[in-house]
């Protein structure tokens, strides 16, 4: 269990006590709650650069950097200024808008897609790619993998990883058996079972969806070329590849991971702070969308003006530079926490996929949702509140990304690195 201490944090606890009469377990979205590390969540009221500041005046570091998104830091002058400056035309005309258009045109030219929809959410972007791939196959079935999340997709709440990992939730009450019948739940990184699936029901299925990195279940990378082995069994069956890059998309590079598919989802960082995201793909299957082809999707908000202005900020704010810095910050950072763990005798492996990834307590490989499964959350609940308590804020779950921004500095990184040796002390 979590070690409990209460000092300097009355305003958050007090906050989270009213919350919890009016909000579900007082949060609005189920990790934020601290359930599987305990403790109080803090209230975050201010950020600025890498640095964020909850209700009681406690200062934090942040590696969480709201989940994914702040890849520029917080309060980042180019992204507040974009904002301000189109909030003060209008926040909304349900109409279409330039800004759309740079943003669209602004992905187009990074990723591989042709052709792409704006949306509020990721969880938005993969059911609509889903009902495309399924409209344009004329195919039913879909495969995901254990531990892959992709929002709260009805049909996708199976073996969802993180949230639903952490809080030991196998799937969901309200999602009928009939939904998740349609889809075919297998090991991540496990191509014999994918083609063993295809050999059987491959002209069933409508799709393959797979973080191009998964992320969810802590940073597991694919290995073995394993989506490209994905894409070449889709192609042989005609079924259609998503790679879900919601998290990965601008954040490792900037594109994303960009591994060839026929359909992407994008969120977080396109959105600078802001809900966007996007789903996009080959020029073809996406004119099957209405108002051009049948395939029914539509969002009152989506394009939103004072979003777009925040992810084109983001985006091109994020030049080559900034992924280098990215790059070299996440390597001092797992080195120096690994450093530590090793000195405290705390087995743990780092995983990473480019500039995102996890340290999971075990000693054993980590390849899939099981082997990610058999790390030791108590140890990591310690760790985690004896970082926090020395002003660093990881993600309060163990099987998520730590996510740094481009505005972690020397300074940022050198509190870190005196804080770790005693927070590893904490996780032995
Ligand atoms: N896909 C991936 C890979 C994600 O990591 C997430 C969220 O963490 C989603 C989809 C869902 O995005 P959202 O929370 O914006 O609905």
């Amino acid at each position: 269990m979590a070690e409990q201490y209460d000092e300097h944090i009355s305003t958050s606890t007090a906050l989270f006590e009213r919350a919890r009469t009016v909000v579900p377990g007082g949060v609005n979205s189920p990790v934020r709650a601290f359930a599987s590390v305990g403790g109080t969540p803090r209230f975050m009221v201010r950020g600025k650069g890498c640095r964020v500041t909850d209700a009681d005046g406690n200062e934090y570091v942040d590696l969480v950097s709201s989940w994914g998104p702040l890849i520029l830091g917080h309060a980042h002058p180019a992204v507040i200024d974009a904002i301000t400056a189109t909030a003060a035309n209008g926040t909304s005309f349900g109409t279409p808008t330039p800004g759309e258009v740079d943003l669209a045109e602004e992905i187009v030219a990074r990723t591989p897609v042709e052709s792409v929809r704006l949306v509020n959410s990721g969880t938005e972007a993969t059911m609509s790619a889903i009902r495309l791939a399924r409209g344009a196959t004329g195919r039913d079935l879909v495969v995901k993998f254990a531990g892959c999340y992709h929002g709260h997709v009805d049909s996708l709440l199976a073996a969802a990883g993180s949230g639903v990992a952490t809080l030991g939730l196998p799937d969901s009450p309200g999602v009928p058996a009939a939904t998740t019948s349609n889809t075919i739940v297998l090991p991540y990184n496990d191509i014999d079972a994918v083609r063993e699936t295809f050999a059987e029901r491959g002209a069933d299925i409508a799709c393959v969806i797979t973080e191009a990195a998964a992320g969810n279940m802590g940073v597991i990378a694919p290995r073995d070329g394993f989506n490209g082995v994905l894409a070449e069994v889709c192609g042989e069956y005609g079924a259609l590849l998503i790679l879900d890059e919601v998290m990965t998309g601008f954040r490792v590079g900037p594109a994303g991971v960009a591994d060839e598919a026929d359909l992407y989802t994008y969120g977080k960082v396109m959105g600078g702070g802001l809900p966007a995201a996007a789903f996009g793909g080959r020029a073809d299957i996406m004119s099957q969308l209405a108002p051009s082809g049948p395939v029914y999707q539509a969002g009152t908000l989506s394009g939103n003006p004072l979003a777009c202005a925040a992810g084109l900020a983001t985006l091109r704010h994020c030049t080559p530079d900034v992924y280098e810095h990215l790059d070299a910050t996440a390597r001092t950072l797992r080195e120096t926490a690994s450093a530590a763990l090793d000195a405290a005798g705390v087995p743990h492996r780092v995983s990473v996929a480019g500039n995102m990834f996890s340290i999971f307590f075990t000693d054993g490989d980590v390849y899939d949702y099981d082997t990610a499964r058999q790390q030791n959350t108590g140890a990591y609940a310690a760790f985690f509140h004896a970082l926090l308590r020395r002003g660093v804020y990881l993600p309060p779950s163990a099987f998520e990304a730590w996510f740094v921004s481009a505005a972690i500095d020397e300074q940022a990184l050198d509190h870190i690195a005196a804080a770790l040796p005693s927070a590893a002390r904490a996780a032995a």
